[in-house]
């Protein structure tokens, strides 16, 4: 028997790992997949659910059997899908998000602020284990951030799991396993998503992605290990922020004041998280620079992650040489953690524009 798990990016460990589990029908009644936002939990427990719930024998999930149709619908009457969610949520959000995990779990992303999977999600999901099952007996219950349940809820499924039904098998994800209880944890099989790798996030964007290989090779950098990000930043587009990573680096050469029109022009027309990632693409940029200063132009050329933009890289390197190029990643590095404990954005943005400006040795 074969699982197919084409649309899956990396995680090759846990792929075998479920083969296995399926051919030798050693199923346990609750997994816990763990591991970071974007490493694809989701989207291999969507696949795992189908293939556990499909009527073929030889390969699963099969796609064609009336059990899969039924599954790509996504009206599975033995499929139930679980997530946060606010309890004025509307009806139409909540569709939005079976919609986007349907089309493709790496997108999924919760429309409210910090929502939380209450006792009503779980006591649905208790009322519809009482009810028959649909033709094949089994049932897939899938609890997304498992670590966003409230006590009540928690204790619930806990009761579920000392004496599970048959043929029911729960899959807990979780990017927060430190806030899940470890009586839960106790209960189920552990499995751990390891960040993908830029090769594993290039390979899964060029598949179904039609921008130049460079561009991509540059989102699955930028993406460090999350599918997701890869795919958030392939919308927003990298072109721009790139732009603005290196508007400010060549901004740190300029007067004081320049310097600080421009950290608060960008400080108040990004977010945090936006920031975050011009700073990356900066480092990028630099480290481009650092290659074609200090290797042969050849082999510094096969590893550029901004190929398109060799000429400026090159304008850089000639403009100052012996730049401490280590230093400044560092300082930026610096600057991205600073931007995490909610320091002033455009005071964060100064701090590190006057020191990329030290680095330089002027001739
Ligand atoms: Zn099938």
């Amino acid at each position: 028997m074969k699982l197919t798990f084409e649309k899956i990016v990396g995680q090759k460990k846990v792929k075998r790992l479920l083969e296995h589990i399926l051919e030798n029908n050693r199923l346990a009644h609750a997994y816990l997949f763990h591991g970071s936002p974007g490493t694809g939990k989701l989207a291999m427990a969507s696949v795992f659910a189908q293939a556990i719930l499909c009527e073929n024998t030889k390969e699963k999930p099969c796609g064609t059997c009336k059990s899969c149709l039924l599954f790509s619908s996504g009206n599975h009457p033995n499929y139930h899908l679980v997530f946060p969610h606010p309890k004025a949520a509307k009806d139409t959000e909540i569709q939005g998000v079976l919609q986007t995990i349907k089309m493709n779990p790496y997108q999924l992303k919760l429309p409210w602020n910090n929502p939380q999977i209450s006792i009503d999600s779980i006591r649905e999901v208790r009322r519809n284990l009482g009810l028959k099952t649909f033709g094949h007996k089994s049932r897939v219950i899938v609890i997304i951030d498992a670590h966003k349940m409230t006590t009540e809820a928690t204790n619930a499924v806990l009761k579920v799991l000392e004496e599970p039904p048959q043929e029911t098998y729960f899959f807990l994800l979780s990017s927060d396993q430190d806030n899940l209880l470890p009586t839960i944890i106790s209960r189920c099989q552990l499995i751990p998503f390891h960040d993908l790798t830029d090769d594993e996030i290039l390979n899964g964007l060029m598949s179904s992605q039609h921008q130049s290989e460079a561009e991509l090779r540059l989102v699955a950098r930028m993406a460090r290990g999350s599918m997701r990000r890869a795919l958030h930043l392939l919308e927003t587009g990298t072109g721009e922020i790139k732009e603005i990573g290196v508007e400010l680096l060549r901004t740190a050469f300029k007067r004081y004041y320049e310097i600080a029109a421009y950290a608060v022009e960008i400080a108040a027309n990004n977010e945090r998280t936006q920031l975050k990632e011009i700073l990356e693409s900066l480092i990028l940029w630099l480290r481009d620079a650092f290659l074609l200063e200090n290797f042969p132009t050849e082999q510094a050329d096969a590893s550029l992650t901004n190929s398109d933009d060799q000429e400026k890289l090159q304008k850089f390197v000639s403009s100052f040489p012996n730049y401490e190029y280590r230093n400044a990643i560092k300082e930026i590095e610096t600057g991205i953690r600073m931007l995490e404990k909610y320091v002033q954005p455009a005071v964060v943005l100064i701090i590190l524009m006057r020191n990329l400006r030290k680095y330089a040795v002027r001739l």
